[in-house]
């Protein structure tokens, strides 16, 4: 099995450079390849999976901030009541 090769992960065909972005990040150029599964059917129920785990991700990481932002409250709260 090649791992070089970006694979389907449903069907398991060999995925088709759709786009490729270049970005500068500091000096190096950073080339990311947006991949597709060369069958269209399958292509849309993973994009819909992808959405699925993208939803799932961003709520999970909006928790995350949420809970250091009342945790960084709370002690701001408790130092200005203590220089009171
Ligand atoms: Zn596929």
């Amino acid at each position: 099995m090649n791992t070089g090769l970006n694979v389907c992960m449903r069907c398991g065909k060999v995925r088709v450079v759709v786009k490729t972005y270049k970005e500068y990040i500091g000096s190096s150029l950073i080339v990311t390849k947006l991949t597709a599964c060369p069958d269209p059917d399958c292509q849309t129920i993973v994009d819909r999976q992808l959405v699925k785990d993208q939803k799932l991700r961003d709520e999970r990481e909006l928790a995350n901030v949420r809970r250091q932002t009342e945790a960084k409250e709370r002690r701001t709260h408790n130092i200005s009541q203590k220089a009171a």
